[in-house]
């Protein structure tokens, strides 16, 4: 039986309503020596990848992270805030510190390390991202942490690292934004830890704001199996918890304007090949049809290497202007996807809006790269080259979604 104190913190959100159809239990499989017990959410994630609903985003569970307050009464806890490393910070909740106080131990995990170009070195992406988190106000970072919860990729450093910090008493909570990967790292601390192979498993899925409830699995799953695999001691004691909370809709994203098809054209499953293209004053670049960056004033070609899944599309900078008035204007033409889809699908995508109207970028000491300009979730572009005071502007569909690191990647 579960006391009230555990009720409220499983199901910040309210306790799901039993009568729901969406809640029942509707089967049990057998899988090795353990049934495995579906709700029917999860079974259409598992299966179709997506919620029984047709408009998939209906089912968010909405952008209101006031729920995490409750971590800042429960200082002993250890939160490991989960960003999604090719979406950042467009994956980082930008307010969290204010939210969990700084008496919360916070440990930043970026996620997703796989899907980077092999030559990215993870000590220079660890110093990269200290610098960017302190530069966007974070005060009370104890450790940063790159895994891969689908290869399993630092899992068990960050395990360490919990367990080195970690006192009986406190619980976990992993935190992030929607589609970040919590619910996959779980898997992966389970995965980490069962003996014989898996015995349970988190549904995982493409689509983003699926973790309903918060979901808590007792830190005792790690008790033995960790000193096991890893030859240390028995850290984790019984009855604790670790708590995947209730993803957070973070609407500066992109990706939430995109259709199930679409995310697959945008989001990727392997490694990113970097491609640079030496671009001429007076051209326009496309990511799709979701940001478009300008280089509008300049004497020389930026190099702008594009670290992105995404189909890009270069044009003059007059031809782009037309092709976003006549979208503008509901005449309708294909080539830049995403957007894809019948003509209303085409029609009713967010026009672009001009996040930048004037970047200026400083090449002078020539080589290493000046700037990325990212657009959430899709991808970034690097700018390096020899030039002076070149001047860009930056487009993004409904105006969302853009960021500029100073420092890049
Ligand atoms: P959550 O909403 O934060 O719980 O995110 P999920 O765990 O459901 O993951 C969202 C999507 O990202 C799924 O398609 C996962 O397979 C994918 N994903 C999660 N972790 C990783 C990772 O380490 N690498 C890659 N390439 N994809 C990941």
């Amino acid at each position: 039986a579960m006391d009230e104190e555990n009720k409220r913190l499983l199901y910040p959100l309210g306790i799901p309503d039993a009568a729901d159809p969406e809640n029942q239990i509707i089967g049990k499989i057998k899988q090795q020596r353990n049934p495995r017990v579906f709700c029917k959410r999860c079974y259409n994630l598992m299966h179709k990848n997506r919620l029984p609903s047709p408009n998939w985003q209906d089912a968010l569970v909405g952008s209101d992270t006031s729920f995490l307050k409750f971590l800042a009464k429960k200082p002993n806890s250890i939160v490991l805030t989960v960003v999604d490393i090719f979406d950042f910070p467009g994956s980082l909740l930008a307010h969290l510190e204010q939210l969990i106080g700084t008496r919360t131990r916070n440990i930043i995990v970026a996620n997703k390390v796989d899907i980077l170009p092999k030559d990215i070195h993870y000590d220079r992406i660890k110093n990269w991202l200290a610098f960017e988190l302190n530069g966007l106000g974070f005060t009370n970072v104890m450790d940063i942490h790159l895994t891969s919860a689908v290869k399993n990729i630092g899992v068990r450093e960050l395990v360490n690292a919990i367990a080195d910090m970690r006192s009986a008493s406190d619980d976990v909570y992993l935190v992030g934004c929607t589609n970040v990967g919590k619910s996959e790292l779980m898997n992966s601390f389970l995965r980490t830890s069962a003996v014989g192979g898996w015995q349970h498993k988190v549904t995982a899925s493409l689509v983003p704001g699926t973790t309903m409830g918060m979901l808590g699995l007792p830190l005792s799953i790690f008790n033995g199996a960790f000193g096991k695999t890893l030859g240390v001691k028995n850290y984790f004691q019984v009855s604790k918890h670790i708590y995947d909370t209730p993803g957070i809709v973070n609407e500066s994203q992109l990706l939430h304007l995109l259709t199930h098809e679409e995310l697959k054209l945008v989001i990727p499953r392997t490694k990113i090949k970097p491609l640079s293209y030496r671009i001429e004053p007076g051209k326009s670049i496309f990511f799709g049809g979701l940001g478009r960056i300008d280089y509008v004033y300049g004497n020389v070609p930026i190099l702008f290497t594009i670290f992105s899944k995404i189909p890009v599309h270069i044009t003059n900078i007059a031809r782009a202007n037309e092709f976003c008035d006549n979208i503008a204007n509901g005449i309708q033409q294909s080539v830049i996807v995403p957007p894809v889809g019948p003509p209303e699908r085409i029609l009713s995508f967010p026009p672009m809006k001009t996040v930048r109207k004037r970047i200026l970028v400083d090449g002078r000491h020539g080589g290493i790269s000046v700037k990325d300009i990212v657009f959430s979730g899709v991808g970034w572009a690097s700018i390096s080259g020899t030039f002076e005071n070149a001047e860009l502007s930056v487009h993004s569909a409904g105006g969302k979604g853009v960021f500029l690191r100073h420092h890049p990647l």
